[in-house]
């Protein structure tokens, strides 16, 4: 390579000093007496035990990143990319991390003040690549995750529900979906009385459950998969009001649902076979005269009555009606996001989100797609007696236990009581929705988590999903 190179010499010499220590570094050179700016970057060693040579996916992700961080401080107009000494196939996993990585690099969040921003390249080559390779999945990961970091960054005053369900409509005519906004009169006749208990603090009538349908294969299929998400466009707590502290970053409550209508673009984009219905709750969460209270007791679509117990513990409200519409069309699977508890945070931290599913036998499959996406991950258990916490002396369940005490199991039993039985179901507490120091390849702020996770456990394990959770997604060929 050097002698392919030659005016990277300085380089070579400074990367013989540095000797071990250069493994994992993004190193500046100048390509001869041209303008070229060349970053050298160093494999970080492969993970032990494995049969690669390279790191694992969220390492390699966390390097991509590094390495393009280093490349824009340039503001290139194109970049190209080099990859030597590597096989084939690890060569197109390398090419698929930068290339994500010059994505969420390049990503402007929005910003309401004039501003010069730096430009983004405009062209990227991919250089002597040991063989053909497709990025068509990396642009449409590249182009979900963005889309939720948009709408996450959003302040509450710009995404309200209107503008959400306006920006919806506009995307549904754009990506050939069915468009259905449930409003509050809609869901009132539903006997949606959890997703309303909370809507009814709100000052405008604007809330609503939207509905968006992909069908592939024609109009009338039944789901193969429903997506469900949180949409709280803001979280005041409630009644039970947040602190200052708390309160700051509520805006991004409502990322689950942006998770959820990312994947669906995403598939929509990549042609997926599968049927799917979208279903976002869409309501900010006030304190107010109308805002509902502890020990209320309101009555779900499916009949189940919930007592309240905290009014900031909204989401698993306005999720139980969400899924319990979701599941009257019996999807064959139904996978919900939400920014959902604090507990769950406390346990993972934000480099992981938790994972929770009705069917245990999928927990290792879980794990394995969070290593492979670079998107980790982690169960916890949801066994029957759980619901002792929950158990309300007027009502079938109480919405949270006093204590606080494993909030994150405890809002996943309380939400499993809104999934048809027989319905196979996975839940994402989105832990990992922001990280202030980013994460993997992704700069600080909103981080698009559980999108690259979503598309890689439908498209690259259909068929352990059909095994393990039978009878989920039959994978149909078009
Ligand atoms: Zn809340």
């Amino acid at each position: 390579m050097w002698r392919e190179l030659p005016g990277l010499k300085p380089l070579q010499a400074r990367i013989r000093r540095l000797g071990k220590t250069a493994t994992g570094r993004a190193l500046r050179g100048m390509l001869g007496t041209s303008s070229t700016a060349v970053t050298l970057g160093l494999l970080p060693a492969a993970t032990e035990g494995s049969n690669s040579d390279l790191p694992n996916t969220f390492k390699l992700l966390k390097f991509a990143g590094e390495l393009v961080a280093d490349v824009l401080t340039e503001e290139p107009r194109s970049v190209g990319l080099i990859v030597h000494g590597i096989d084939a196939g690890d060569a197109a996993r390398i090419a698929s991390a930068v290339v994500l990585a010059l994505g969420a690099r390049s990503f402007q969040p929005p910003a309401f003040r004039k501003e010069k921003r730096p430009a983004a390249p405009r062209k990227v080559q991919l250089f002597d690549m040991p063989q053909e390779i497709s990025l068509q999945r990396t642009l449409a990961e590249i182009e979900g995750g963005n889309l939720v970091r948009w709408l996450t960054a959003l302040p509450a005053n710009k995404l309200t529900a209107t503008a959400y369900r306006e920006l919806l409509a506009t995307l549904a005519v754009k990506n050939g979906w069915d468009f259905e906004w449930l409003d509050e009169p809609a869901l009132a006749k539903l006997g949606a009385g959890a997703f309303l208990a909370v809507a009814q603090g709100n000052a405008g009538r604007d809330a609503g459950i939207a509905r968006l349908r992909y069908r592939p294969g024609g109009k009338s299929a039944r789901p193969d998969l429903a997506l469900v998400g949180k949409g709280i466009i803001f979280d005041t707590g409630g009644t039970n009001t947040k602190g200052a502290v708390h309160m700051l970053d509520m805006h991004t409550d409502m990322s689950g649902s942006a998770v959820s209508l990312a994947v669906l673009q995403a598939l929509t984009t990549l042609e997926s076979p599968l049927a799917v219905d979208c279903w976002l709750a869409i309501t900010e969460n006030r304190s107010g005269p109308n805002a509902y209270k502890q020990r209320d007791v309101i009555t779900a679509s499916n009949g189940v009555t919930v007592e309240v117990m905290h009014t900031d513990a909204e989401g698993r409200m306005v999720l139980a009606d969400t899924l319990a519409l979701a599941g009257r069309d019996k999807p064959r699977l139904m996978i919900d996001f939400a920014t959902l508890t604090g507990a769950c945070v406390h346990a993972l931290s934000e480099r992981y989100s938790g994972i929770f599913s009705n069917r245990d036998s999928l927990h290792e499959l879980l794990i394995r797609v969070g290593r492979e996406s670079g998107e980790r991950v982690w169960p916890f258990p949801m066994d029957e007696d759980f619901d002792d916490d929950l158990k309300s002396k007027v009502a079938d369940i109480g919405q949270c236990s006093s204590s606080g005490e494993a909030d994150q199991i405890l809002a996943a039993r309380f939400l499993q009581r809104f999934v048809p039985e027989g319905t196979p179901w996975i839940h994402m507490d989105l832990a990992s929705a922001t990280r202030k120091d980013g994460l993997g390849h992704v700069p600080g702020g909103c981080t698009g988590f559980g999108v690259r996770y979503t598309v890689a456990l439908l498209l690259d394990h259909a068929a352990d999903l059909h095994e393990l959770a039978s009878p989920v997604m039959q994978p149909r060929h078009r």
